[in-house]
């Protein structure tokens, strides 16, 4: 049985990855300070003999005997990261800083989970790996884009310093369960606003693209990644490269709730990427055949049921 530390567990993604690690067999430490996340999202596994939950916050250190960690602390949406620039940048750093410390400490392996906001506004389409990308330092984003960049910069050196093992993974747009209904997401907005029959809000024209990961695909690759070859770290983009456009994804989602919401336009926020899809040869190279399977219409009826049950 191994044992392993969620940081950030309490949130959407980490309480997917908690609720799979405990059901795979291993002994889960899930770690978060509620910023965004809740104590509802893993309620069904505190009785759960394997499971612990701790309140803490990644910016102070922690201590534990650990096998691994998924360091995953860090609010997502972007108006919860700009809500508190200065604490997202130190939630990334600091965060990350810790959980390496920690990793060194008791020789754990350890997986960032950095994001496709590294790319920034992305000159080339899809992304690969090898894209430095086109990110805005000053803009409202560089907080979150920023912060993650320097994550990934700390890992690569704490495995060229201290011969950590490490793993990087770039994740693409992810929904599902467990998504805050009102983080301010384009799929927890546009499903939120189509079972309530309210306008449908659109930024910009809506020909902005994203490509969709449902949950269970991302939890896949990740645990996959944490699990390959030794000296394979990462960054590698974990993603759905299916691209829609915001319109599209807007159109889909009231024919399935059969909504009687209208679109309604608003202003674009600043910086915000015109495109995105990833490119994700190299994780269906390295990480023994993976490939998401849920396609996006099928991953939003899952999440339609769940946030039937929690607006
Ligand atoms: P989320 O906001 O639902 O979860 C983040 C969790 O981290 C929350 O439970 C929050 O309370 C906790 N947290 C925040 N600051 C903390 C701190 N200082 N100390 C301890 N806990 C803290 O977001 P999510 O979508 O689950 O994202 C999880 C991770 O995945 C984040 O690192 C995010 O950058 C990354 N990611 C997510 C996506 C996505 O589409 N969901 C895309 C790219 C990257
Ligand atoms: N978006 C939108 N309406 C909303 C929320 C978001 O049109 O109510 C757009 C947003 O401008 C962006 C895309 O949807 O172009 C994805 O936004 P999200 O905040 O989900 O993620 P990110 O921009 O980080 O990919």
């Amino acid at each position: 049985m191994k044992k392993i530390l969620v940081t950030g567990g309490a949130g959407f993604l980490g309480s997917n990855l908690c609720e799979r690690l405990i059901n795979d067999g291993n002994d889960v430490i899930c770690l978060d300070n509620y910023y965004t996340g809740s104590k509802k999202n893993i309620k069904h596994l505190l009785n759960h003999p394997n499971f612990e939950l701790v309140r803490h916050d990644v910016t102070h250190s922690f201590f534990a005997e650990v096998d691994e960690i998924y360091n995953l602390a860090c609010p997502a949406s972007p108006p919860h990261y700009q809500y508190n620039p200065i604490k997202t940048i130190k939630t990334s750093v600091l965060g990350a800083i810790n959980s390496l410390g920690l990793a060194k400490r008791v020789k754990a392996k350890i997986l960032l989970a950095s994001t496709s906001e590294v790319y920034g506004d992305p000159e080339i389409h899809p992304q690969p790996e090898t894209y430095w990308g086109n990110v805005n330092p000053i803009g409202l984003r560089s907080c979150y884009d920023e912060g993650k960049r320097c994550a990934e910069s700390l890992f690569i050196n704490y495995q060229k310093e201290h011969d950590l093992k490490i793993k990087i993974v770039r994740i693409f747009n992810t929904y599902g369960p467990n998504m805050n209904p009102f983080d301010g997401r384009v799929v927890s907005n546009f499903i939120v606003q189509s079972l309530k029959n309210e306008d449908i809000t659109v930024y910009g024209k809506g020909n902005q693209t994203r490509s969709f990961q449902y949950v269970d695909d991302l939890v896949e690759g990740m645990i996959r990644m944490m699990n390959s070859r030794d000296d394979f770290y990462g960054p590698v983009n974990i993603g759905n490269p299916d691209e829609f456009t915001i319109l599209e994804l807007a159109e889909k989602i009231i024919g399935l709730t059969s909504s009687k919401s209208k679109i309604t336009f608003m202003p674009l926020p600043q910086d915000d990427p015109m495109q995105r899809k990833p490119d994700i040869s190299l994780a269906k190279k390295e990480l023994k055949v993976w490939e998401p399977n849920i396609k996006l219409e099928e991953g939003l009826l899952k999440t339609i049921e769940y946030f039937k049950t929690v607006i």
